[in-house]
């Protein structure tokens, strides 16, 4: 017979160390919690330390600054994926956190089988833990969506999504379908576009593009829009579907080489290349799925979270007005999904969810 794994006893478990998880983390020591935080990577970053190698700080949107510790004055050549790697490295220390990594948690159950209002028990490759409350925060990076479109597994050519995106060089030369509607299509055409023979953008939908700024008013709208969403327990929406697109200086050199002229998606994959939608054909050496992600939370099926319509339905407890907790379990919060998926809302979240969190392992 195995020898069961030890089981460590904590008020609260946080999943996942990127800016939500971090956030959460910090409000948990402030407030003098039990806790501990289990990430899946094996160096601090969350899901920056994975950006594609041409991403730089001019790129991104920007990064809000973790509670408690500005974020370093910024080079806009640095790489995004070193540079945010190493402030929340800084931030780890600076608070010392207790992160463990790696631990990649497989499952959240109640620790008695039916006790709805009893602990968890959150079990993962590296034993398991027992708590009265989790506050998960694992983000979307580690479950890309790639849609299903026929002739896929018999196309002859590359196909990547963007979580395999590494620059543009390998691209030279190539005819490259670009397939998506979001901020991370815009970007890889931006670069892609000046290397390939040609570059082809399908999307499902017609792209809204932005012509004003983007400023903390339609931040707020934005949020507002997903956070409707999420209390009424639909799956979140793309941000892009309520922030719209911008094409930025870096963008200009695609746009005048035609790379943002829009086509329906293509309706069947041949081996060589795509059948658009008015039946034409269409070379390609590359598909690049900038598809987006779905929220990875496949370890919190045991405690069957979601709604029918797919979503799970957050709610705002007591004096708190952003969503964090699950409706139908109280003990786990979300940080880091729907209306706090952004650095921004993430931090917001990560205060609410552990206060929540803290109230739940109090009165049990
Ligand atoms: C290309 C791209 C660019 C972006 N640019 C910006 C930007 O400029 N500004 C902005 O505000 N937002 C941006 N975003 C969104 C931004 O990444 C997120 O809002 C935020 O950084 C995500 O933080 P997070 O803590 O929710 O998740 P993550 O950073 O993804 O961290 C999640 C952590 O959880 C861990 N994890 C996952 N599953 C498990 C498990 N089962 N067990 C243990 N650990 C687990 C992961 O390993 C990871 O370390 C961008 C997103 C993308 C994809």
């Amino acid at each position: 017979m195995s020898t069961p794994a030890p089981v460590d006893d904590v008020d609260v478990v946080v999943i996942g160390a990127g800016q939500a998880g971090l956030s959460a983390a910090y409000h948990l020591a402030r407030l003098g919690a039990r806790f501990v935080v289990l990430d899946a990577n094996s160096a601090p970053g969350g899901a920056w330390q994975h950006r594609w190698r041409t991403l730089t700080m001019r790129d991104v949107h920007g990064i809000a600054m973790l509670p408690g510790l500005d974020v370093p004055d910024v080079d806009d050549e640095a790489l995004a994926r070193e540079f945010v790697p190493a402030y929340y490295a800084a931030y780890e220390e600076r608070f010392a956190l207790p992160v463990v990594r790696p631990v990649r948690v497989r499952a959240v159950r109640d620790a008695v089988p039916g006790e709805t209002e009893g602990d968890l028990l959150v079990e993962t490759d590296a034993g398991a833990w027992r708590t009265a409350a989790v506050v998960n925060a694992t983000g979307t990076w580690e479950r890309p969506f790639w849609p299903r479109y026929p002739g896929a597994s018999a196309f002859r050519g590359r196909q990547l999504h963007t979580v395999d995106y590494e620059g543009p060089e390998d691209m030279a030369g190539l005819d490259v379908v670009v397939v998506g509607g979001g901020a991370s299509a815009v970007q890889i055409l931006g670069e892609v576009a000046p290397l390939a023979a040609s570059t082809t953008w399908v999307t499902r939908r017609e792209p809204v593009w932005r012509t004003d700024d983007f400023d903390p008013d339609a931040g707020r709208a934005a949020v507002a829009q997903v956070e409707e969403r999420v209390t009424r327990g639909l799956p979140p929406q793309s941000v892009v579907s309520v922030t719209g697109l911008m094409l930025r200086p870096q963008e200009q050199r695609a746009a005048t080489l035609g790379a943002y002229e829009r086509h329906p998606m293509f309706t069947r994959i041949e081996p060589d290349g795509v059948r658009m939608a008015d039946g034409s054909y269409q070379h390609a050496d590359v598909i690049v799925w900038a598809t987006g992600f779905r929220a990875a939370l496949g370890h919190l099926a045991p405690l069957r979270l979601r709604e029918e319509s797919g979503g799970v339905r957050l709610v705002a407890r007591e004096d708190a007005h952003t969503p964090t907790t699950a409706a139908r379990d109280h003990r786990v919060q979300l940080v880091g999904y729907g209306p706090s998926a952004s650095t921004i809302g993430a931090n917001r979240a990560g205060r609410v969810a552990a206060r929540a969190a803290l109230r739940t392992a109090s009165a049990s």
